[in-house]
Formats: C-alpha cells, sequence, structure tokens
C-alpha cells in the first residue's frame, strides 16, 4: 500500500462493531477483565490503550519500523529513549539540534551521561569522537535550526561498525519525505506535535524502532515514567496523519518558493534552506529524502529589520513551534534556544538578526505578500 493511502486507511480490515470509519476514543483508564485467570488484551492506559495502540501502529507502518510508542510529547519521548541508557554512557551528537533536547543533555550531564556535540556532516569527526563508552550517535537532518544535513547511511555504518545506536529525530521531514530506519537508523523520534499532528491543536511524541526488542525496551520505561498520549490526543494525531502527505507537498512547494523568493532579498544576509542548490547540505539531503520540508532559517542585515518583520507579519504568526497549517515565525534567540549559553548561541549565527520561518498551506502568493509587506512596509 503507498503512504498516501496507509496514512486515511491505517487497517483495511475494519474490525469495529459499528462500523466506524474514524478510530473510536476510548476514554478508559482502566479495563474488565473477562475472568480470574483470564485476562483482557488492555488492563490499564498507561501501559496500552486501544486509540493510542491504534495510532502507533500506523506511525510504526508510515516509519518502516518495528514498534512505536506514542507519548504526551516529544520531549517525553526523548526522555524515555535515555532511560536506556546509564550514567558514564558516552554520546556522539549534531552540535545544532532542538533546543529542548540540548536542556535535556545538560540535566544528563548533572548525572554523569557525557555528551560530545560536533558537526556530523564531517564524518572523520564523527568516528574520532568515538570512546569504550561511547553509546550512541544523535542526529536531527535537517537540524534545528540551521538545517545542516547528516548522511544518515554514512552515520549507520559507523555505528554498525563500532556496535553503536544510531538515533535520528526525523521531526522535520517526516517519514512522507525521509524514512531513517529504511537507512540504517535503530531509534526514530518523533514531535508528533508537528507535522505529523499538522494543526498545533495538540502535543505529542513518538519513538519507533528497528527491533522489537528495543521497542519493548521503550515500552517498559514507558510504562514506567507515565507520559504517555491519551486516547484524545491520539485520535486528534491520527486524524492529522491523514492529510499528512497532502499537507507536507503543499509545504514543500510553498517553502521552494519563499526561499526563492527571499534569497534574492540584498536585505536577507543568510538563508539555511535545505530545498536550495547553493546549500552545503543539498545533495546529501537529495540522496536521503524525497522533499525538503517547510523549515527556513534566516539571518537579515539589522536587529531592526527582525524586529520589524515579528511587528509587521499578518498572515505568518509570531509563535514558537512548527510543522502545523498555519505559517509561524520564531525569534530563536527568545525562544526556542534561549537557554543556549550566550557564546555558543552566538557563535553558531542564532543571534538577534536570525529568525526561523515555518511554512504552512497557506497560498504562497499571500505568504511572499505578507513578508515582502513586512519588510518593505
Ligand atoms: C518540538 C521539537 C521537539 C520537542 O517536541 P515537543 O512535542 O515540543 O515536546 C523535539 N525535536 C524537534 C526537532 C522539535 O522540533
Amino acid at each position: 500500500m503507498k503512504f498516501e493511502t496507509l496514512c486515511v486507511h491505517p487497517t483495511i480490515d475494519n474490525n469495529d462493531q459499528y462500523g466506524a470509519i474514524t478510530t473510536p476514543i476510548y476514554q478508559s483508564a482502566t479495563f474488565i477483565h473477562s475472568g480470574l485467570d483470564n485476562n483482557s488484551k488492555y488492563s490499564y492506559s498507561r501501559l496500552s490503550n486501544p486509540t493510542r495502540n491504534h495510532l502507533e501502529d500506523l506511525v510504526m507502518k508510515l516509519e518502516e519500523g518495528k514498534s512505536c510508542n506514542g507519548f504526551a510529547t516529544g520531549m517525553a519521548a526523548i526522555t524515555c529513549v535515555f532511560k536506556l541508557f546509564k550514567s558514564n554512557d558516552h554520546f556522539i551528537c549534531s552540535s545544532d539540534l532542538y533546543g529542548g533536547a540540548l536542556r535535556l543533555f545538560r540535566t544528563l550531564k548533572e548525572d554523569n551521561f557525557e555528551f560530545d556535540f560536533v558537526d556530523t556532516a564531517d564524518i572523520e569527526l564523527v568516528k574520532s569522537k568515538i570512546k569504550e563508552n561511547t553509546k550512541a550517535i544523535y542526529i536531527e537532518t535537517p537540524s534545528n535550526p540551521l538545517m545542516n544535513v547528516t548522511d544518515i547511511k554514512a552515520i549507520s555504518k559507523i555505528c554498525k561498525d563500532n556496535n553503536l545506536l544510531l538515533i535520528v529525530d526525523n521531526t522535520f521531514l517526516t517519514p512522507y519525505f525521509q524514512k531513517p530506519i529504511l537507512l540504517g537508523a535503530d531509534i526514530v523520534i518523533h514531535s508528533g506535535t508537528k507535522y505529523l499532528g499538522g494543526h498545533n491543536d495538540t502535543l505529542a511524541g513518538f519513538v519507533v524502532t528497528n527491533s522489537t526488542k528495543l521497542g519493548e525496551d521503550v515500552l517498559y520505561y514507558a510504562k514506567t515514567i507515565g507520559a504517555c498520549l491519551s486516547p484524545f490526543d491520539s485520535f486528534l494525531i491520527e486524524r492529522g496523519i491523514k492529510t499528512l502527505a497532502l499537507r507536507m507537498d503543499k509545504i514543500n512547494s510553498n517553502a521552494i518558493q519563499i526561499a526563492n523568493y527571499l534569497k534574492e532579498l540584498p536585505c536577507i544576509k543568510k538563508i539555511h534552506y535545505v530545498g536550495l542548490k547553493d546549500n552545503p547540505g543539498y545533495e546529501t539531503n537529495l540522496s536521503q529524502s524525497t522533499g525538503f520540508g517547510g523549515m527556513i532559517s534566516i539571518t537579515v542585515e539589522s536587529e531592526e529589520l527582525a524586529r520589524k518583520i515579528l511587528t509587521n507579519i499578518k498572515i505568518f504568526k509570531y509563535a514558537e513551534s512548527l510543522g502545523g497549517v498555519d505559517s509561524l515565525i520564531t525569534y530563536p534567540m527568545y525562544q526556542t534556544h534561549a537557554d543556549l549559553p550566550v557564546e555558543e548561541r552566538i557563535e553558531k549565527g542564532i543571534d538577534e538578526r536570525f529568525l526561523r520561518l515555518s511554512v504552512g498551506i497557506e497560498a504562497p502568493e499571500d505568504l511572499i505578500k505578507d513578508l515582502k509587506e513586512a519588510i518593505y512596509g
């Protein structure tokens, strides 16, 4: 079955007793056992719930993995993955990552987890960081917010040669454009809050694994931590996924047009979008995915202009988050990456002139006009 069809029909056999076309919301904390020696399939919704299971099965199939666990947020998903490891374990991570992941890793450092942050596009550099206690490599590609691209297959080879797990946060491209497990990843993480849900109306996270054993380990910690996805939120995310393919195509095409418009403007000093041919990650991204996504970062000529854009935009909204139908602009230094040490942030170029755009599904003409009027109005 093709991806688009799977998004709409997670299961071809409709087993619902009333023939409901959407997955019912089983809003039940507990489930009745049919007899003393006869446990039902479900017992308690922290461990498993039919609505959540239905969605987890769908996300697992979309990512072509062997297991999937749903969480209340993307951060809960990442936190649960790190429960698989112990203090004194060492990790190699992309230097550019979602700010919340960086904050989590800082707290883990206090518990003696060890981290090296490097440019994971540089394969030799990654290899040189491997130590006896290295357990995993953690990447985002494209990364947040600099859109750095990492060669998943090449990193996966290093992992296999050195008995490390490869963990990929696939939030930005989604399995519609990129399937890390087919490229050798062991664990795929999602903030389902973003493109999977797609409507900025709920939070969710997922962990997909390439083996059932790893999936069982994740489930053990998932039920222990208890940050599970609720039945109603599971329903919302499943509903969002029905239009995932449509939305991603539209977002991709909108973002290409916007990036091409912005890159010609003299007041835009730098543009980070993996769909532009002069982006350093263009070729690698194209070799491992079928699209570029909707995330664009720009450095404008002055702080004044950055503030002017954020004040004047009308269709784009000044808000955190990304991946929804509505276009948003974020000021990373004050929002997503505010917790980064100042020198580190400035060195990366995440300064007062740096803005991040999440392109939505509106008409591209309106979005371009909105940016034009915000810049020149
Ligand atoms: C938002 C985000 C997260 C965290 O997800 P939440 O649902 O906000 O907890 C993790 N990774 C990436 C790439 C994100 O954009």
